[in-house]
């Protein structure tokens, strides 16, 4: 907690999304610009503000807990400001008022950019603040954080935002009713903004949607042909192409791709741009048609192996990570047998594998008397974790003595005599070195190791500046 002179701190906590995080780099980057300072904990904090996510019922457990656990030290002292913002603060404004009648600022998903005045407003005088903005708004600055100031954790590189909302309705999901339609950002202001980032020494971007392949839908772009111009739709293999030109940015990175929208332009332009990651996270969900038609996919399994291996022919190196739910509604023995199936084919480098998780809102919550019991669901989870980790590890042994390129984030937490990077795959490598390297430098790594989520390797050399042009020989003790 700050003196009276010093200026106020502030502490972020945030559950949920990489959208969640890239939001919450601008509410960081908002406070900062007001005068606060971060925190390191609570004791430290003039504000806290928590992030919220409502994909899963465990973030709404685990937010009243905290905000349980925060009104004690509201109690004992009544300058501390408590925040809520992210989803579940767009979804639920009434119920985290109620549940929480101690918070002093709820705001909504697309009022980031209000962070700091309704902060001010509320320390000022007004009270308990509460505003939510229900539609989307055509203003750049207003419905895509990217465009507000950033605390950025890692100074080499940022992620883009390039779309909000969704037009899809998958049955599990609440994300519609909580970002709204689909909008994507103008494409030229996205590319001044990478170049902006190249400038600010940023050389990996992560493009962030919940659905970027259908980027660019709503938009026209004029552009020149046969002497004359016409009016053209962007893709998003139009937004990689371009971002892959802008000098100084290395990798791109995106997610996430729906599998139904994965179109051959995307993968061509993955397997020709150089700075474009072998790496394509494609959601399967469900390895059943009857569950994908249920869940309102838009795809069938057979769809989906068919594009993914277009994808593995025609990009080198490619590394394909998946989301999967287990125990949606009335999925059956056979059912789950076909995700086990697929998931087998497609070795996957990983998967993030998920219990069904009803929410309030969306259709699947009216399934719920077609619910798989929880031992099932357990038994089954366990089961679909043995056929992941069985090809992760396979495909990790595979790269042992290879040389990957890595970037550098900074000391392994697990072991701090070790460096952790990411390789262009995304795979978390920790290896030996003689020398501290900066965090966001390249450096040539030799895989030594494998384990079901990591490599482990020793370092080659250090190559500084964008694509290799010095490289700088280590000689390991
Ligand atoms: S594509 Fe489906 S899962 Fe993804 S955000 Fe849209 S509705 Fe949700």
């Amino acid at each position: 907690m700050a003196g009276d002179d010093a200026p106020r701190r502030y502490l972020l906590r945030t559950f949920g999304c990489q959208m969640n995080e890239h939001d919450s780099e601008r509410i960081a980057g908002l406070l900062e610009a007001d005068g606060l300072t971060p925190a390191t904990n609570e004791d430290d904090a003039d504000v806290i503000v928590l992030n919220t996510c409502c994909i899963r019922e465990k973030a709404d457990n685990r937010l009243y807990g905290t905000l349980g656990h925060l009104k004690s030290r509201k109690d004992a002292r009544p300058a501390l400001q408590i925040v809520v913002g992210g989803c579940l603060a767009q979804k639920d404004r009434e119920v985290v008022r109620q549940r929480a009648p101690h918070v002093d600022v709820v705001l909504g998903t697309h009022n980031v950019h209000r962070a700091a005045d309704l902060i001010r407003a509320s320390r000022e005088g007004r009270g308990p603040v509460t505003e939510i903005l229900d539609a989307a708004v055509a203003d750049d600055a207003v419905m895509f954080p990217s465009a507000l100031p950033a605390r950025r954790e890692q100074g080499h590189a940022a992620w883009v935002s390039i779309q909000i909302g969704c037009d899809n309705a998958c049955a599990f999901c609440i994300v519609p009713a909580v970002r709204g339609p689909e909008m994507s950002r103008p494409f030229n202001a996205l590319i001044d903004e990478v170049r902006a980032l190249a400038a600010d020494g940023v050389s990996e971007i992560t493009l962030l949607g919940q659905n970027v392949n259908s980027y660019g839908r709503d938009l026209t772009l004029t552009a020149r042909r046969s002497g004359r111009d016409v009016a053209v739709r962007p893709l998003f293999a139009d937004l990689l192409r371009a971002a892959g030109a802008v000098e100084g940015i290395r990798r791109i990175r995106f997610t996430s791709p729906h599998p139904k929208d994965l179109r051959p332009e995307t993968i061509a332009a993955m397997a020709e741009v150089q700075a474009v990651c072998p790496h394509l996270h494609l959601p399967l969900q469900s390895g059943s048609d009857r569950v994908l038609a249920a869940m309102h996919r838009g795809y069938t399994a057979e769809r989906y192996l068919q594009r993914l291996a277009a994808a593995r022919a025609a990009i080198d190196d490619l590394a394909v990570t998946t989301d999967i739910i287990v125990g949606f509604p009335g999925e059956t023995e056979a059912d789950f047998t076909r995700t086990l199936e697929v998931a087998a084919e497609a070795e996957y480098d990983s998967a993030y594998t998920f219990i069904f998780s009803s929410r309030s809102g969306t259709e699947a919550a009216d399934m719920l008397d077609q619910a798989v019991p929880a031992d099932v669901v357990a038994e089954r989870f366990e089961r679909l974790r043995v056929v992941v980790e069985h090809s992760a590890v396979a495909r990790h042994r595979a790269r042992i003595g290879r040389m990957e390129e890595v970037t550098v984030e900074g000391p392994s937490g697990k072991d701090p005599s070790l460096l952790t990077g990411r390789t262009g795959q995304n795979k978390l490598i920790h290896f030996a070195a003689p020398t501290m390297i900066r965090s966001g430098a390249y450096a040539t790594v030799r895989v030594t190791g494998a384990a079901s989520h990591h490599l482990t390797g020793e370092l080659v050399e250090v190559t500084v500046g964008p694509r290799h042009r010095t490289r700088i020989p280590v000689a390991m003790a």
